[in-house]
């Protein structure tokens, strides 16, 4: 695909001279191992970069707006969405990435894309739609993630999908089963073999705790199922909610949460460069393929991990399992089983353009992104869901099963 071409006035940077600050070790975009369609280089970016810019103006990036995590959508105008969670992802790893001279573009393409394959109503979503398709291969949103990358975008005349290079698309892929790794070529080696992704890879996925973890606390707060008394027993919180209290002791509500919540990310920010620069300074990387074989190096001290590893077990306890979320979780899997049944039983439901796809899904069965196809009409379905949005899924359940509503 051809890019503007233009003649460098003297002085202006090359993505050499862009990239000319970061250590040996990191994911220089001059070095990628490529994109799967062959592209000119862009003209005034790198090739993470670009990836970056891909993303955004993906219809995926736009979804993630309505999708949610915990809360549905329709509960709070105030809670975070996927779109507001992978914009404090990036923000997170770009902190990391750069104090320790990482590609931030690269942390910033992986964290704004790692949820883009993720079904309406968050886990309970994904549950129901994996259970529907046990027959057919199975659904894991890393690899629908993948798959709306390498192939379910449609903005390119050259390609399917945003055709990112092959860092950006092993960053997504953030888990994969043996048995997925094995048809997705030199992308799902490393499941095999062991070996690391990029440093930038592995940024983004410790950020996706941070920023959930933290997140998770101030929404459940803020939708009164957890209750702050109750986060006492947690020692990572206690410790920054009686800094921020004795620093600023007439502060009360949401000034007080944000301002615990705020010391507590800074110090899990803090503690992640400095554990890594440890582990960095005593297996002494000298290039990316060191790093590929090296353990994970991207990790918090044993005793913050060990306290985010508490924090955890609150949430899980206290907030994902608490019965209103259930609730609501109940629901979810019956919209989503609803519709996958409804669409199974009469493929003529689906809408004219999802379709038209059906050839298509057909002939990319055996694609490289798409490896857990089973029944390709059965995968054309759960592409179809996945993409929705919370309110789109309920609408649509609306349409199929409420009488008087078209
Ligand atoms: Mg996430």
């Amino acid at each position: 695909m051809s890019e503007i071409k233009r003649e460098l006035p003297p002085g202006v940077p090359t993505s050499l001279d862009l990239e000319a600050h970061l250590a040996r070790y990191a994911a220089h975009s001059s070095q990628s191992r490529g994109r799967r369609h062959h592209e000119a280089p862009p003209a005034a970016r790198t090739e993470f970069q670009r990836d970056r810019d891909r993303i955004v103006h993906s219809t995926a990036f736009r979804r993630l707006e309505y999708k949610t995590q915990v809360f549905v959508n329709h509960e709070g105008d105030l809670f975070r969405t996927r779109l507001t969670h992978s914009l404090e992802v990036a923000q997170i790893a770009r902190s990391v990435a750069r104090n320790l001279r990482l590609n931030e573009d690269l942390v910033e393409a992986i964290s704004l894309a790692h949820d883009l394959g993720h079904t309406p109503f968050g886990h309970a979503g994904q549950d129901a739609l994996h259970d529907c398709m046990r027959n057919n291969g199975g659904f894991e949103h890393n690899l629908q993630s993948l798959a709306v990358v390498d192939q379910l975008e449609e903005h390119y005349g050259a390609f399917d999908g945003l055709n990112l290079c092959f860092e950006t698309r092993e960053g997504i892929l953030k888990h994969c089963s043996r048995e997925n790794a094995r048809k997705l070529g030199d992308l799902g080696e490393r499941f095999l073999t062991g070996r690391q992704p990029t440093l930038e890879a592995q940024i983004a996925n410790l950020a996706d705790e941070i920023a959930y973890n933290n997140h998770d606390v101030d929404d459940g707060l803020r939708s009164g199922l957890i209750m702050l008394e109750q986060l006492s027993e947690v020692s990572l919180w206690l410790t920054h909610f009686e800094a921020a209290r004795a620093e600023y002791p007439d502060i009360e509500g949401r000034r007080l949460i944000h301002e615990t919540i705020r010391r507590i990310i800074n110090m899990l920010i803090v503690d992640l460069i400095d554990s890594t620069n440890r582990n960095l300074a005593r297996v002494k990387p000298e290039s990316l393929d060191d790093v590929r074989q090296a353990p994970t190096l991207v990790m918090h001290s044993e005793e913050i991990a060990a306290q985010a590893a508490a924090l955890k077990r609150f949430l899980f306890k206290n907030l994902y399992r608490h019965y209103r979320v259930m609730r609501m979780a109940n629901k979810a899997r019956r919209v989503v089983t609803g519709l996958f049944d409804a669409f199974t039983d009469d493929p003529r439901l689906l809408p004219p353009a999802y379709q038209a796809r059906g050839p298509v899904a057909e002939e990319s069965a055996n694609d490289a992104a798409a490896p857990t196809h089973g029944s390709s009409q059965a995968r054309l379905i759960a592409h179809y869901i996945a993409g929705m949005t919370d309110r789109y899924a309920l609408k649509e359940y609306q349409r199929l099963f409420v009488i008087d509503n078209n």
